[in-house]
């Protein structure tokens, strides 16, 4: 009989939201690449650091595995769960609080689920800089971006997003809370833990709050679009930004043709401003405070020299700030022009970037000869060494054709072990800042050394034994030892 009884009401005591009903939950579930659809018990959203130990002591208690989402942009679809139904989503997006900024201190406290965009403003209203930046920005969220150790388009002057975090709150999995809301430049008190929860992907803990680095905001600003014949071209220009602009030199994006291409048919407010095609671009950005050179002047000569010496074979620079971002559109929509153009087979790798144009010729070329029904799609921070060296189906098929669809994603396997058998031939990375979520997970495995596999199997061990975070996340099957503990 006492099954009949409808089952008690059981959930944990906390202030904010707890979602249970299907329709309310579905945001969640499903990945912004729409590749990954899980279900959930519940999905949980605390209002505060007290309310995420309490849901992670009830899920402890009872053996609960936690999925931690920020703004759900991952594509490595590590923010959404299984399918078993029977983790918990635990959403920070309710924990937006911009707890401090010092500007002697040059440092924003901020919590997980605060946008990258708010915080950016946040910075900018106190007259400084918070340096992160990335196309997901007005969705993404400061814990999301610690959690994947976000890069975006200007690492090459401030670095990534572990290079800009001094401290950081986290909920451990039994829902104690560490409290490492240091804003130090210098600590060195023994292991630096909070380099072990940037870049955990929601694995190890929940992150809750985390202090920033804040920097002088730039004086002035320029870009320029320049043709480039080739990578090695590209690589040449950039050693010679390098030497020009030194410290002023921000972003050094590389286009391909095919790229911008799909960014001018797809997005009608787009525009080239250079009067021929070329096989590849340079988006290049200068800046500096008031007391250096004005960087459209550094800028001009640097592309004088380049035309000069053959690295380029034209360039555009901007002359106003709408032309300014109309150049940076060109780079930002690409994802987004070749999601329209049906399904993607990404890679985001990391090379020495004297290794690059040599990749791409190579990796071009195999390409070619072994899928010649894929085309490449290849961007990317040339200036950190780091491609979307990206795959769509060949010109002219039907995006809604799923079949064709289909059988172009029946090849991702064997194209994934051609690009990242060539990555680690030359000592590069198969994940350069999305992170493995499930997408990368079981391949890592393959690039990575015994000693490292443990290594990493002993932190998860000792910080979450029971393997409730995230499970099934960038720890392959096989190296999850901690989820099949008992
Ligand atoms: P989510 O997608 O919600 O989660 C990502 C991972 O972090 C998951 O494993 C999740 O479990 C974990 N997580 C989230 N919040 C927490 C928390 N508080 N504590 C612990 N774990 C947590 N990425 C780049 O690096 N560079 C780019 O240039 C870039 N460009 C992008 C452009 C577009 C159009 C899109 C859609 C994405 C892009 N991304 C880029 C990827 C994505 O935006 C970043 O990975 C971002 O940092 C994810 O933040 P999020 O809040 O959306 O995290
Ligand atoms: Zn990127």
């Amino acid at each position: 009989m006492a099954d009949l009884l409808p089952p008690p009401v059981d959930r944990p005591a906390y202030a904010g939201r707890w979602l249970t009903d299907a329709a309310d939950m579905a945001p969640f579930l499903m990945d912004w690449r729409r590749r990954w659809t899980g279900r959930a018990l519940a999905v949980a959203q605390p209002d505060d650091t007290a309310g995420v130990a309490a849901v992670m002591r009830w899920c402890h208690a009872r053996g609960v595995a936690v999925v931690p989402q920020g703004g759900n942009t991952g594509l490595s679809g590590g923010s959404v769960p299984d399918e078993s139904g029977r983790a918990v989503v635990l959403s920070l997006t309710r924990m937006a609080r911009v707890r401090e900024i010092d500007t002697d201190n040059d440092t924003l406290t901020v919590e997980a689920g605060c946008t990258l965009r708010a915080a950016q403003e946040a910075a900018a209203a106190a007259g400084r800089l918070l340096p992160l930046s990335l196309a997901a920005e007005g969705s993404c969220t400061i814990g999301g971006n610690l959690a994947t150790n976000a890069g975006g388009v200007q690492v090459l002057r401030y670095g990534n997003a572990r290079e800009l975090c001094l401290g950081l709150e986290v909920v451990l999995p039994d829902g104690q809370v560490w409290d490492g809301l240091r804003g130090l430049r210098k600590d060195n008190t023994g292991y630096d833990l909070r380099h072990l929860f940037i870049g955990s992907e929601g694995t190890l803990g929940i992150i809750t709050t985390a202090v920033l680095k804040l920097y002088p905001r730039p004086a002035d600003r320029a870009n320029a679009l320049v043709a480039v014949a080739d990578p090695e071209a590209a690589t040449a220009l950039l050693r010679l930004a390098r030497q020009a602009a030194g410290d002023a030199l921000t972003a050094f994006e590389l286009i391909s043709h095919t790229s911008l291409s799909l960014v001018l048919r797809h997005m009608p407010a787009c525009r080239t401003p250079l009067a021929d095609a070329s096989p590849w671009y340079v988006l290049i950005e200068l800046s500096a405070p008031a007391s250096a050179a004005p960087p459209q002047q550094t800028l001009e000569h640097l592309l004088e020299q380049a035309l000069g010496q053959g690295l380029a074979a034209d360039a555009a620079v901007a002359a106003t700030g709408a032309q300014f971002a109309a150049l940076w559109a060109l780079r930002e929509n690409i994802s987004e022009a070749q999601a329209a153009e049906g399904k993607t087979i990404k890679h985001d790798i990391a090379l020495p970037i004297s290794a690059i144009a040599d990749f791409v010729r190579e990796t071009d070329a195999a390409i070619a000869h072994a899928f010649p029904a894929a085309r490449l799609v290849v961007f990317g921070h040339l200036g950190d060494g780091n491609l979307h060296y990206n795959l769509s189906p060949a010109e002219g098929v039907d995006a809604a054709d799923t079949a064709a669809q289909a059988a172009f994603l029946a090849d991702e396997p064997a194209l994934n072990r051609l690009v990242h058998d060539a990555v680690a031939r030359r000592g590069g990375s198969i994940s350069a800042e999305h992170g493995l979520g499930v997408l990368r997970r079981d391949e890592a495995a393959r690039y990575k050394s015994p000693v490292e596999r443990s290594l990493m199997r002993a932190i998860k061990q000792a910080i979450d034994p029971r393997g409730l975070l995230n499970p099934g996340k960038l720890l392959a099957k096989v190296d999850a030892a901690a989820e099949s503990a008992p």
